[in-house]
């Protein structure tokens, strides 16, 4: 059974399933992604404009047995902040359950004529085009609730925020995990945006009773499959109790903060004095010693690694999941912020309003650079998100 393409056409709400041509057959992830952009987009199109497309591609294994740490979506799109293809990748539950509807790639194309906001609602009979009004104006947060209570199965949901609605180019796709936490992000390159540009809220994917992926040679998957998950069990970094697993990608703070690497002051130096403090090392600490939050927590059923985190208030509330390396470095030492509880608040109003971390962390650092605020002014960072 070949893999499908699933294509989604937004003028006519029509979705057509064929199988995957020969010449995509052998690609999956952002492999794919990317050869179906440079395949289909024009390349002087207008990154919001009708003739751009959001392609969405689980990785090769995900959705086979047991295949470890195999869960990330591509998504790809001409990128209206790069101008160029983008790819843009994340973890939560999208990726098993678009493979596990036996699909290679979604290809969505065209915007309503009605001008209206649409939820897609893909599962194994098909995609149902359904009005998305009453979620318009809602943070991921909210939106991921209502989604898991109307729809059964706790399906994965990819959507936008308000700040995709308004097609910024700082505009992420959300995924949520398993805890149905909007924090996984396809955040790089604007490619919300694009998703907004289609008419798309939310798309909604139910796999149950799909038919699954299937597997050429068991026998030689399940040799690879031992092999994999040895040789990422057995390594330094990625094993269980590893570095990943401990303090997760923010483990890079405080090595590259020795390397003299680390975005500091709107990049402005390579280090930066109160690193130690937004570090993984310290989530793990916050985590111990607020007896609540996790370290070492899956973003994806399967994954082996766990290098997610979510991150607890003093009073054992959950504030964000996860702060990432990147999340910490442009939330904190380049805008000169050594507050965790904040980094963690900022995360929050980032993944409800659909907002990259990167690209947000960086435009506080360039408006304190600019004088609005000072370096180091936490509570003004966190107060420029409602304003
Ligand atoms: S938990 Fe970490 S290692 Fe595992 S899939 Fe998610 S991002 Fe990758």
């Amino acid at each position: 059974m070949a893999r499908k393409i699933l294509r989604i056409n937004m003028n006519e709400l029509k979705a057509t399933y064929k199988d995957i041509p020969e010449k995509w057959a052998r690609w999956g992830g952002r492999g794919l992604t990317s050869a179906i952009v440079s395949d289909e987009v024009d390349p002087t199109c207008h990154p919001l404009g009708p003739n751009n497309k959001l392609v969405i591609a689980p990785g090769w294994v995900s959705g086979t047995p047991a295949a470890p740490s195999s869960g990330r979506t591509s998504f790809g799109a001409k990128s209206p902040l790069t101008g160029t293809i983008k790819e843009s990748n994340s973890g939560g539950l999208s990726s098993q359950k678009i493979a596990k509807l036996g699909l290679a790639a979604i290809i969505i194309e065209g915007s309503p004529k009605d001008g209206k906001w649409y939820t897609l609602h893909i599962s194994k009979d098909g995609v149902k085009f359904e009005d998305a009004s009453e979620l318009l104006g809602k943070g991921m947060e909210e939106v991921d609730k209502i989604c898991w209570e109307k729809y059964p199965n706790k399906p994965a949901v990819i959507g936008i925020g308000p700040v995709g609605e308004m097609k910024l180019t700082n505009a992420g796709i959300s995924i949520n995990d398993p805890e149905n936490n909007p924090g996984r992000y396809a955040g790089r390159g604007g490619l919300g945006a694009v998703m907004a540009s289609r008419g798309i809220k939310v798309i909604v994917v139910d796999d149950k009773g799909g038919p699954g992926v299937e597997i050429a040679n068991m026998e030689l998957f399940k040799k690879g499959r031992k092999k994999l998950t040895s040789a990422i069990m057995a390594h330094d970094l990625t094993k269980q109790d590893g570095a990943l697993n401990l303090y997760g990608t923010d483990v890079l703070m405080n090595i590259i903060n020795e390397a003299g690497g680390l975005p500091s002051r709107n990049f402005s130096a390579g280090q930066f004095e109160g690193a130690a403090k937004i570090s993984g090392e310290m989530i793990a600490e916050m985590v111990e010693t607020r007896h609540a939050g996790k370290a070492g927590h899956a973003c994806h059923p399967g994954c082996i690694i766990q290098c997610s985190n979510i991150y607890p208030d003093k009073d054992g509330s959950i504030i964000a999941s996860p702060i990432e390396y990147e999340t910490a470095f442009a939330l904190g030492s380049n805008c000169g912020i050594d507050d965790l509880d904040y980094v963690a608040k900022m995360t929050k109003e980032c993944n409800d309003l659909g907002l990259d971390t990167i690209e947000m962390g960086n435009t506080i650092a360039i408006a304190m650079e600019g004088g609005l605020l000072e370096f180091g002014d936490k509570v003004g960072a966190l107060k420029l998100f409602d304003e």
